[in-house]
C-alpha cells in the first residue's frame, strides 16, 4: 500500500494569500465597475432620439425603391422584368405592355404596366437596381416600411412612382416633338415641351374630353399637369 505524500506548509501559505486576493478582489471589484462607469459619463453620447429626432441615413443607404421618371414626366421603366428575375427573393412582379400613341407612358415600345414590391420578402440587397437597364429603378433612403398587413408591404407603382419635379408633366403624355427613345437616354430632352398635357389613361378607363383629340399636347385636358 502506498503512502500519500505528506501535506506541506506551502499549502498554507498559499490558502492565506488566496484569502487576502479574494479581499483585494471584493474591494476592487466594485471601484473597476464605477471605473467603467465614470468613464462612459464623460464619452459622447450614442443615445439617438428617434423617431423625435429623423435618423440620418449612410448616403448610400438601401432603402425603399423608387421607379425613375424621364426630365418630362415619362417613365424610364420598360417593363423588361430584368430586376424580377434577378431579385433572390422573388419580391418583384412587373408586367410590361405597349405603349400607344394615344396613351404612352415610356419614349420607347413598353413600359411597366404592372409594378410591384413585396416588402415582406425584399431583403433590401440592390440586385435589382444593378440589373435594370434604364436606371428605371433606384433606391431611397427611406427605411420606415413597417406595417401591420402583409398586403400594406405590398408597394404598387403608384407608390413607387417618383413624383413629379419642375418641367415635368404626368404620364401618360405624347413624346418630346422630333425626339426618339435614343435622344432620351442622351439626356437630350430636359423637360417637357411646351403645352404638353397628360393623355387620358385609356387602359384604366379614362375618356378622352370631346373637345381634345387623344394624343394631343395642345391645350389642357384630363388630369392637371403635375407641377
Ligand atoms: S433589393 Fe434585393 S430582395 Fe429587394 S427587390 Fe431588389 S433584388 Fe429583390
Ligand atoms: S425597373 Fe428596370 S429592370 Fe425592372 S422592368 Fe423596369 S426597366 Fe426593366
Amino acid at each position: 500500500m502506498s503512502e500519500k505524500p505528506e501535506l506541506t506548509g506551502s499549502s498554507g501559505s498559499a490558502g492565506s494569500s488566496g484569502e487576502s486576493g479574494a479581499a483585494g478582489e471584493k474591494f476592487q471589484n466594485p471601484v473597476a465597475g464605477f471605473g467603467v462607469t465614470f468613464k462612459a459619463m464623460f464619452k459622447k453620447r450614442l443615445t439617438e432620439q428617434y423617431p423625435e429626432t429623423p435618423k440620418v441615413t449612410a448616403p448610400r443607404f438601401h432603402g425603399r425603391h423608387q421607379l425613375n421618371r424621364h426630365p418630362d414626366g415619362l417613365e424610364k421603366c420598360v417593363g423588361c422584368e430584368l430586376c424580377a428575375w434577378a431579385c433572390p427573393a422573388d419580391a418583384i412582379y412587373v408586367e410590361g405592355a405597349d405603349n400607344t400613341e394615344e396613351e404612352r407612358y415610356s419614349p420607347g415600345e413598353r413600359y411597366g404596366r404592372v409594378y410591384q414590391i413585396n416588402y415582406a420578402r425584399c431583403i433590401l440587397c440592390g440586385l435589382c437596381i444593378e440589373a435594370c437597364p434604364t436606371r428605371a429603378l433606384t433606391m431611397t433612403n427611406e427605411f420606415e416600411l413597417a406595417n401591420t398587413t402583409r398586403e400594406s408591404l405590398i408597394y404598387t407603382k403608384d407608390e413607387l412612382l417618383a413624383g413629379l419635379e419642375e418641367g415635368m408633366v404626368d404620364s401618360p403624355h405624347a413624346i418630346f416633338p422630333g425626339m426618339d427613345e435614343q435622344d432620351y437616354y442622351r439626356g437630350l430632352v430636359t423637360e417637357a415641351a411646351p403645352g404638353t398635357v397628360p393623355q387620358p389613361a385609356l387602359s384604366k378607363g379614362e375618356q378622352p374630353k370631346s373637345d381634345e383629340p387623344a394624343g394631343s399636347t395642345g391645350a389642357q385636358q384630363g388630369r392637371g399637369a403635375g407641377a
